[in-house]
């Protein structure tokens, strides 16, 4: 695809996204979020869209494209969707699912991708344990060989779609001598392994996504299931954390937007002290002030896009992703904070988007790595 096609194959998907978000999940956001979940039809709506396989192999149901159409799609799904639960569960699958294509024999990934990408089938992926999260090389969740077979015990928790997923992906211990990162490995699991418990957990925020704290209680599974070798988890782990973030970053550069598209037509229809907000200029300057955060952020995303297609992920890779990842948080951040002011009582107000986002930042900050963590990586590799 040249670059004229990818700016048209690119504005094509991004306008049926946005008739998708548009038509089936910003109407029904306030109810699934007092729901506590949304219709697991959504997944196959979303996969018949091509949303769910996009950058996945195409002998496995997926659709390969690039991260330059990728992040965009991401950004207009958040923008007009305006939901965190949603976006998380939706396609909680992109944690997931990468450390398979990756790592995981044939025979796996036929099983297990192909029906998540057709929305049949949800996956989640679970690495944080509740003695931790940011220190991945601590976990304690054990997976002894017994035959052909992996026996599992332990915990993990904060597992988004842990309620409802068919498969995890598992961050596990398979060298109880080995304490550090060199023991983890990764394992597949199904939904319904024996010995499995899940606790539903209740949130600030992303009301419509399940979160779950998960119990392995001699939970079996085949051997087959291991991906890649023993011991090879951590590195692996590590690099999916680069997806996760870039995703992550593209999604709040979309929540922010969602905040300043319904704060801007706020402040042109509410009037105060016989004008519009718009024509007081401490309102129309934190517009600006939002949508030059929004600018400015949006274009580190697409220089970091065009980076990773052209394959140049040298060594300062970890630490460009890590801050831009911060930067589009702290983007989101910002313009939810400025949406709910500009808004007044209302932005206080259940049912509006930026109240709903005002809720839904914090989050951003902590999954896929905390803000500290970025910094601390991106410190390391730039050698402070
Ligand atoms: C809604 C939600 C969904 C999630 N979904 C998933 C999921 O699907 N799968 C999954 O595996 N995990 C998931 N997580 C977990 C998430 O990735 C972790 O919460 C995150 O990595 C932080 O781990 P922690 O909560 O254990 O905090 P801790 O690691 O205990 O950290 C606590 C605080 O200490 C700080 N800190 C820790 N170490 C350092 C340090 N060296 N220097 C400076 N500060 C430090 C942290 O930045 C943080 O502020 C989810 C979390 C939430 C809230």
């Amino acid at each position: 695809m040249n670059a004229e096609e990818l700016r048209e194959a690119t504005a094509a998907l991004c306008d049926s996204v946005e008739r998708f978000c548009k038509s089936e999940i910003a109407p029904h956001v306030s109810a699934w979020d007092a729901a506590g979940e949304f219709p697991r039809k959504l997944y196959q709506r979303a996969a018949g869209l091509g949303l769910l396989g996009l950058g996945y192999p195409e002998e496995l149901g997926g659709t390969s494209a690039p991260y330059a159409l990728r992040m965009p799609v991401w950004r207009t799904l958040c923008r007009h969707g305006a939901s965190g639960g949603v976006q998380a569960s939706l396609f909680s699958h992109n944690i997931a699912l990468p450390l398979v294509v990756a790592l995981g024999s044939d025979a796996v990934k036929r099983e297990v991708i192909p029906p998540v990408l057709a929305g049949e089938q949800i996956a989640a992926l679970g690495i944080t344990e509740p003695g931790g999260g940011s220190d991945v090389a601590a976990l304690k969740t054990t997976a002894r060989r017994e035959g052909d077979e992996y026996v599992i015990d332990g915990e993990k928790i904060f597992i988004t779609s842990g309620m409802r997923a068919d498969w995890f992906t598992l961050a596990v211990r398979t060298d109880p001598d080995n304490k550090g990162a060199g023991g983890i490995s990764l394992i597949v699991v199904t939904g319904d392994a024996a010995g499995l418990s899940r606790t539903r957990l209740d949130k600030m925020g992303w009301l419509s996504s399940d979160t779950a704290h998960l119990r392995f209680d001699g939970v079996r599974v085949p051997a087959r299931y291991l991906l890649g070798r023993e011991g090879a988890g951590f590195k692996a782990i590590m690099g999916n954390f680069n997806g996760e973030r870039l995703g992550l970053a593209a999604g709040a550069i979309g929540f922010a937007e969602a905040c300043f598209d319904e704060a801007l037509a706020w402040a042109r229809q509410r009037t105060a002290f016989g004008q519009p907000l718009t024509q007081h200029q401490v309102i129309r300057h934190k517009l600006v002030d939002v949508r030059q955060r929004i600018c400015a952020s949006g274009a580190w995303l697409d220089a970091v896009a065009a980076r990773a297609d052209a394959g140049d992920m040298g060594p300062d890779w970890v630490a460009e992703v890590c801050t831009l990842k911060n930067q589009a948080t702290q983007t989101m951040q910002f313009c939810a904070d400025a949406g709910v002011q500009i808004l007044g009582g209302m932005g206080y107000m259940r049912g509006t988007v930026c109240e709903r986002i005002y809720r839904e930042v914090k989050v951003v900050t902590i999954g896929g790595g905390t803000e500290e963590i970025m910094k601390e990586l991106a410190a390391k590799q730039w050698g402070f």
